[in-house]
């Protein structure tokens, strides 16, 4: 049995390494035709996670790599679980199941059906997919999108758009985005969010503000908020951005029944490089931030002198704006645990 050749896959531009896993082999009942459905036959499936295994590597720790027992069995499981008629329904549940592990950025899965009902003699019949973590596709509305096509993937043709919400950078540009929240533990949520943006293909977090209470700005009687900013570096369009700032929204349970009501995290993104621009889902820099000293308190901490297109820098907004409600909980955040 042979398996497709695996082109490497790019993290902004650092090639990951691999960890493979072959020839998992299971009686499974997957096919269109009834007596497959009944009878059953031989699947296999091979598994290629992309992972970063230098800290691995580096302190011999399997906690912080991805265990290839893990992925086998996960495969397995999917290949011999649940019937479905074609083989890339089956391959892109793998790819799903692998996905979901932590460190994992992309998955190449092929499933072989050797014993397929062809009319001729034949060697094998697969599905070879390949899928991986993006913006809007996963993280929006947790699916799984394709590499094809998207920002990060560096083959991709960039296409000009009259919207300059659709447009993305020639180069990475700097980036900011405000993080808040009042409900659960949110210190927590924050550093789980800023891993899950940094996983994204097209989005490096490079630095974070200090760490700030503040009392609610409108809407019901409710809690205390903590916020912050980070600095990212970004080659995605904003509207991809804010696909990307929504999808953990919701991973981290965020439902919106009030307005500036209670929320488990609320990602906006304040600026995009020198960017002004008003679209009717995004507005660039975002118009009430200039005014809000929640954001521009944490702000002041990272980036006082950056320039808001249209508004002044950090530091003389965040003067203006004062500090009231807002108050210091960690200059140094996220520390080291
Ligand atoms: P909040 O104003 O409290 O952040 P939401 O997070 O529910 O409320 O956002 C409401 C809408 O604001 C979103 O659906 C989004 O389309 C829109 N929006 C406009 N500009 C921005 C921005 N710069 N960042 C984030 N969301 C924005
Ligand atoms: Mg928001």
């Amino acid at each position: 049995m042979t398996t497709p050749t695996i082109s490497p896959y790019l993290k902004d531009g650092v090639e990951l390494d691999q960890i493979i896993v072959q020839g998992i082999r299971v009686t499974a009942f997957h096919g269109v035709y009834q007596p497959e459905k009944e009878s059953g036959q031989l699947f296999l499936a091979d598994v290629v996670a992309h992972v970063s295994t230098r800290s691995a590597a580096s302190k011999d720790d399997l906690a912080k790599t991805v265990n290839y027992s893990d992925i086998a069995d996960r495969a397995a499981e999917v290949l011999g679980g649940d019937p479905n008629d074609l083989l890339e329904t089956v391959a892109e549940h793998i790819a799903r199941a692998i996905l979901e592990m932590e460190g994992v950025h992309c998955v190449d899965v092929v499933v072989h059906k050797p014993q397929a009902p062809l009319h001729v003699e034949f060697r094998d019949v697969m599905v070879k997919i390949r899928r991986d973590l993006r913006s809007g596709a996963l993280w929006a509305d947790k699916r799984i999108g394709s590499s094809a096509g998207l920002s990060g993937d560096p083959f991709a043709p960039r296409v000009h758009s009259d919207d300059p919400a659709d447009n993305p950078p020639v180069q990475p540009v700097v980036a900011y985005l405000a993080l808040g929240g009042n409900v659960g533990d949110v210190d927590t949520t924050f550093r789980e969010a800023l891993w899950e943006l940094h996983r994204i293909p097209g989005i490096m977090v490079q630095r974070a503000s200090s760490l700030f209470r503040t009392r609610p700005v409108g809407g019901p009687d409710q809690d205390d908020f903590l916020n912050a900013v980070v600095e990212i570096m970004t080659a995605m369009a904003p509207r991809e951005l804010l696909a990307a700032c929504q999808g953990i929204e919701v991973l981290h349970g965020r439902e919106r029944h009030v307005e500036n009501g209670p929320r488990t995290l609320d990602l906006d993104i304040l600026a995009y490089g020198d960017r002004a621009f008003a679209a009717e889902d995004l507005v660039v820099p975002h118009p009430r931030a200039t005014e809000r000293a929640f954001v521009l308190q944490p702000w002041a901490t990272l980036a006082p002198h950056y320039d808001v297109p249209g508004a002044g820098t950090v530091e003389s907004l965040a003067t203006a704006v004062g500090t009231e409600g807002v108050e210091l909980v960690q200059a140094q955040w996220p520390a080291q645990q």
